[in-house]
């Protein structure tokens, strides 16, 4: 297992991977801290029943290093983290469970910062709370900033707004066909923001009662599920579960943008290749759904709603930027946002390298000698 662990961090470049488990909880945690270039690694945790270790630890990788690339890309300093719990959120969690996994969390004394994510609300991360300073998404009443998804949701807006000015040259939305796969947190916010754009909205969920209960309160059409992602339309706003971008749709997508919320949204790197080759933009997912993420980052400067809201606006202009790159280099735009991020990975970490007597490092020494 030790070799197979170690094999998998240099695959991904993992800085470091922690297990933690303690008997008396039933806990079981993985935290995988993938690059700190930036500052501290931030993501959430999540919470599911993994039918391996392995699986854990497959997902736990790849969602940290997705949270180096979606910090860098937004230009936040941050690095990327996550954990994951091998457990039944429905069956595992108590608060001893919870204020054990906040213990553990603060021996990596602020390496790593967590936040909620699948299976965990914020009743746990309340929990985590009491046991460590180094969990995000709190309550308002402790200096949280509740509930990313409106955040996310005016993000990918903003994106939408971007893309709309690439494509067709303006940004005006009346009349414009958006259907929008997931009338969850996200997908019913941004549902909301569009229909009052004066977009003409069409929403699927396979939950019959969420989205009946969204066409009560806005004016939009449902569809079938099945059909959402190959419907005609202008843009299509994935939001709901990852690689709807696929070997079957891709060639059925009848859209001219790609825009959504969703993580991990095509299957492969190279569909974001061969949507440009269908003269469809993307707009790479961890470029545009940033919001939630830029909303908790504040939490660590003092909570701002105000400046959570300037700053997510502010995915537009980091989506043109993608865009540009993509068209001067001639690469995907999936491309163009990596390039950026390794860009800004490998400037900051030059300037890092130069000694100031401000860095982190001599004030850690000078707490050492006095211990
Ligand atoms: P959510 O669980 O609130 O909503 C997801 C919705 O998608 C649910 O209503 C579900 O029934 C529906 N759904 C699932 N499979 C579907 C399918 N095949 N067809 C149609 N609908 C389907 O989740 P959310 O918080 O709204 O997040 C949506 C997506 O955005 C996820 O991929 C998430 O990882 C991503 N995201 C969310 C945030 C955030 O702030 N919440 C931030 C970044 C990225």
């Amino acid at each position: 297992m030790t070799v197979s662990v170690l094999a998998k961090m240099e695959e991904y470049d993992h800085e470091q991977v922690v297990f933690f488990q303690d008997k008396g909880t039933g806990l079981k945690a993985i935290v995988a801290i993938h690059n700190t270039t930036l500052g501290p690694a931030l993501g959430g945790t999540r919470m599911w029943p993994y039918a391996t270790e392995e699986d854990a630890l497959r997902d736990v990788l790849r969602l940290s290093r997705g949270m180096t690339y979606k910090a860098a890309a937004a230009g936040l300093n941050l690095g990327g983290g996550k954990a994951v719990i091998i457990g039944d959120p429905k069956k595992h969690k108590s608060q001893s469970f919870f204020r054990m996994f906040g213990r553990f969390i603060n021996t990596l004394g602020g390496r790593y910062i967590t936040a909620e994510d699948v299976g965990i609300d914020v009743n746990d991360a309340e929990y985590m709370y009491m046991e460590t300073d180094y969990v995000v998404g709190i309550e308002s009443n402790h200096g949280g900033s509740g509930n990313p998804a409106p955040f996310t949701a005016l993000g990918v807006y903003q994106g939408i707004l971007a893309c709309m000015k690439k494509k067709f040259g303006h940004e005006d939305l009346t009349g414009i066909r958006i259907n929008v796969q997931g009338a969850g947190s996200v997908g019913s916010n941004l549902a909301e923001l569009l229909v009052k754009s004066g977009a003409k909205v069409t929403i699927a969920d396979i939950d019959k009662e969420r989205v009946e209960g969204l066409a009560k309160r806005l004016e939009l059409e449902v569809a079938e599920p099945n059909q959402i992602i190959t419907m005609p339309c202008d843009i299509l706003a994935p939001c709901a579960m990852g690689a709807v971008i696929n070997d079957r749709t891709i060639n059925e997508l009848q859209c001219q943008i790609v825009a959504g919320a969703a993580n991990n949204q095509l299957e492969h790197d190279s569909h974001a290749d061969l949507l440009g080759k269908r003269g469809i933009l993307y707009a790479p997912d961890y470029v545009i759904n940033a919001g939630g993420l830029i909303n908790v980052y504040q939490e660590l400067e003092g909570y701002s709603p105000e400046r959570a809201e300037r700053m997510t606006r502010g995915i537009y202009y980091n989506l043109m930027r993608v865009f540009e790159i993509s068209e001067d280099q001639k690469i995907s735009t999936r491309d163009a946002a990596d390039y950026l991020v390794k860009r800004r990975l490998d400037k900051i970490g030059r300037a890092n390298n130069v000694y100031s007597p401000r860095s982190k490092n001599l004030l850690e020494n000078i707490h050492n000698r006095r211990a």
